[in-house]
């Protein structure tokens, strides 16, 4: 099982979009993939059709043993995504709440890496959709997680936040000890605007080894995707945000197979 985190503390840039994306793609190529919702806001809940607002059992169900997993629990969450080969561990807008009740609670940073453990022989690849506040949801992201993937929008106050996060970030793998590689993609890019075309060039220059090839461009066809409650490869498999995220897979693969599985 390889278990990638979509993480940036700033909303709008495109997490979401990529795990769909990349879920989509993985799952179209015969694999066997779980996306997991660790976002109260449930947009990748919502996008495969189920309600966090009203959502029975979702992995907020996760949280409610002390910081165990009892067996068998992780598999009774799972929902349908009306994608064959994909997965769906929702979220609930009861995630909010766990950020005052977990404070101190041994184990709570570790419960989605147990969670996954038992679905060890189930998936290929799971991905995991972030909020972007840095809490215990994403304190367990990155104790699970392999690699990082973070989408970064083409503007410059998206770069400023970006060396903040990172940094952050690092401090918190360093105290798991679980020191992730990282992938930062350029996302929301128009080649047409001056703002696009410079602050790509500042992340490369900022970022020359984590910052991917190329970028995720503008495509209101990933909005309609969402909207149709399918993933953006199944609503037009040739869009060219579809096929910028078809390259994106094929270097994560590449890269992360490389790194010894990182
Ligand atoms: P996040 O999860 O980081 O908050 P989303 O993936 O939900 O971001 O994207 C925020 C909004 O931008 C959504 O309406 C989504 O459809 C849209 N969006 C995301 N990526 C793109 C893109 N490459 N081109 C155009 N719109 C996009
Ligand atoms: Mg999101």
């Amino acid at each position: 099982m390889r278990i990638w985190a979509v993480a940036n503390q700033k909303g709008g840039v495109g997490k979401t979009t990529t795990v769909a994306a990349l879920g989509g793609l993985l799952a179209r190529g015969g694999k066997r993939v779980l996306v997991v919702d660790l976002d109260p806001h449930g947009s990748l809940t919502s996008w495969f059709g189920h309600d966090p607002d009203t959502i029975a059992h979702s992995a907020f169900d996760l949280f409610q043993h002390e910081g165990r997993v009892p067996e068998g629990l992780p598999a009774r969450l799972l929902a349908e995504t009306g994608c064959s080969g994909l997965s769906l561990l929702p979220a609930s807008t009861a995630l909010a709440t766990l950020e005052r009740r977990m404070v101190g609670v041994e184990g709570m940073g570790r419960i989605v890496s147990r969670a996954l453990a038992q679905l060890w022989d189930d998936f290929d690849y799971v991905l995991l959709d972030n909020t972007p506040s840095l809490g215990v949801l994403m304190v367990n992201a990155l104790a699970a997680a392999q690699h990082l993937v973070v989408p970064v929008q083409t503007e410059f106050l998206a770069i400023k936040g970006l060396e903040r996060m990172l940094h952050t970030l690092e401090m918190i793998m360093r105290s798991q000890k679980n020191r992730l590689g990282y992938t930062i993609v350029p996302t929301l890019y128009d080649r047409r605007t001056q703002a696009s075309v410079k602050s790509l060039n500042a992340l490369r220059r900022s970022y020359p080894d984590e910052l991917w090839r190329f970028a995720i461009p503008v495509d209101t066809k990933f909005r309609d995707a969402s909207q149709a409650g399918l993933v953006p490869s199944e609503f037009d498999s040739e869009t060219h945000g579809v096929r910028a995220y078809r390259r994106l897979l094929s270097d994560l693969l590449e890269q992360t197979s490389s790194s010894g599985g990182s």
